[in-house]
């Protein structure tokens, strides 16, 4: 019975766990929007894998594809192999996620998880431009590993994992100075300084909305200066869309609200569609530069994952349906959190997202996390983000049904009240 009681995690695996001390029962089962654990109790989700389950748990339409892959020992690890599961998923997403868009880029499987494809996004924007720095975010968040770790303007997320490999100025992200000071100034000021060493750095990567940074959603205009900027510098702009893309704030790619076009675009978590490790690189044409085999690994490339992601993309991308409910149920949620937020004025609560990335932000940080374990109590399942975890974070799968997601917006107002009260 080890693996049914939590005391065989905490002798067996190491203190770098986190997810399951807020969360201190066993998980066995999953639908849909809920998780059950052993002893048979129901979760709502509205943490949803930190973005990696945007179609719920076990979706049916890509359960079927992937158990009938199985079923004819179609290849599962192929490395990069051609296999007729990564040719479906190619021609599917030209044909449903580019060329509707008007988007051309080609597609580098750079690895499995989201910081396998930002290492490639760095590596690719030094290498093109022949130049070393790169232009981050405050708050910014791209992932554990090095590169990824230099670009993180978090430093919490650091740890004690030492210096930079890659040379990042953080910018001040969008509503850094609340409107005090025009938007890039300080950007401008210091890419002419020639003091500054960052008279010319190789690229610049942002998050349209930071997740782990606290769900700050830059402004349109703000993105779209960005651009401009990056093409009157010669910066590689590179979008962070690991969390923010496939749908989580409406459309497929979170920047299509802004109408600028990338450099280069990360994507990740629900590219699988059903919690299955898989990451893309998108690259404009003229700028893929890589040689063969200059960026490899064991993992890029996994089969099943394929199977699911061309599923997921024919079953939710083949109109606009889900990018429609998603943001209207975006709405309601921002509705809803306004309420709280006017209902609780003494909590000095501010409400935050885009689409169905949304937060409440509390004065007293550690209210943040006290709602989520009142929250857990009542069967709801969420996480804190944001520099000092003083922000509530809900990212439920797009599908959640209107009585689910109403149900876990009543356990917030409840779970709100009974902390700041
Ligand atoms: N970029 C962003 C914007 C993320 O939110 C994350 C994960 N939270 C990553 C990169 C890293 O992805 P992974 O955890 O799959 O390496």
């Amino acid at each position: 019975p080890g693996a049914r009681s939590e005391t065989v995690f905490g002798e067996l695996e190491s203190e770098v766990r986190s997810y399951c001390r807020n969360w201190p029962v066993v998980f066995d089962t999953a639908r849909g929007s809920r998780l059950t654990d052993v002893d048979g109790r129901s979760y709502l989700d509205f943490f949803a894998g930190a973005g990696a389950l945007n179609y719920g748990h076990n979706p049916p339409a890509l359960k079927k594809p992937l158990i009938d892959y199985l079923t004819r020992d179609g290849v599962t690890h192929g490395l990069d192999m051609y296999t007729t599961a990564k040719g479906e998923f190619l021609e599917t997403f030209r044909d449903l996620v580019l060329e509707p868009r008007n988007l051309d880029y080609r597609i580098q499987f750079p690895g499995p998880t989201g910081a396998n494809a930002v290492e490639s996004a760095l590596k690719l924007a030094r290498k093109v431009t022949g130049r070393e720095a790169m232009i981050n975010f405050t708050n910014a968040f791209h992932g554990m590993t090095l590169g990824a770790l230099s670009v993180t303007g978090n430093s919490m997320k650091r740890g004690g994992a030492g210096v930079p490999l890659v040379h990042a100025t953080p910018m001040p992200f969008d509503n850094y100075f609340d409107g005090t000071v025009p938007d890039f100034l300080w950007f401008e000021r210091l890419l002419q300084d020639q003091g500054s060493s960052l008279n010319e750095p190789a690229g610049v990567i942002v998050e349209t909305v930071q997740g782990e940074g606290g769900i700050n959603p830059a402004r349109i205009e703000w993105l779209q200066g960005l651009a401009e900027l990056c093409k009157k510098h010669g910066m590689l702009l590179i979008v962070d869309d690991v969390q923010m893309g496939v749908g989580r704030t409406g459309p497929f790619f979170s920047f299509e609200i802004a109408g600028i076009e990338p450099d280069i675009v990360t994507v990740s978590k629900s590219i699988s569609g059903y919690g299955l490790p898989m990451a893309l690189v998108l690259i404009k044409p003229e700028i893929d530069q890589w040689s063969p085999g200059e960026h490899n690994g064991t993992f890029r490339g996994h089969n099943p994952a394929f199977v699911t992601a061309t599923a997921a993309l024919r079953e939710f991308w083949s109109d606009d349906a889900l990018e429609r409910s998603t943001l209207a149920k975006g709405e309601h949620v921002d509705e809803a959190f306004t309420r709280i937020a006017t209902d609780n004025a003494e909590a000095g609560i501010t409400v935050k997202g885009r689409g169905l990335a949304r937060g409440l932000q509390f004065e007293q940080p550690e209210q943040a996390a006290k709602v989520c374990a009142a929250a857990f109590e009542r069967g709801l399942l969420m996480e804190t983000s944001g520099p000092l975890s003083e922000v509530m974070k809900v990212l439920p799968p797009l599908t959640v049904s209107d009585d689910e997601l109403d149900e876990g917006l009543t356990v917030i107002a409840e779970s709100v009240r009974t902390v700041v009260k």
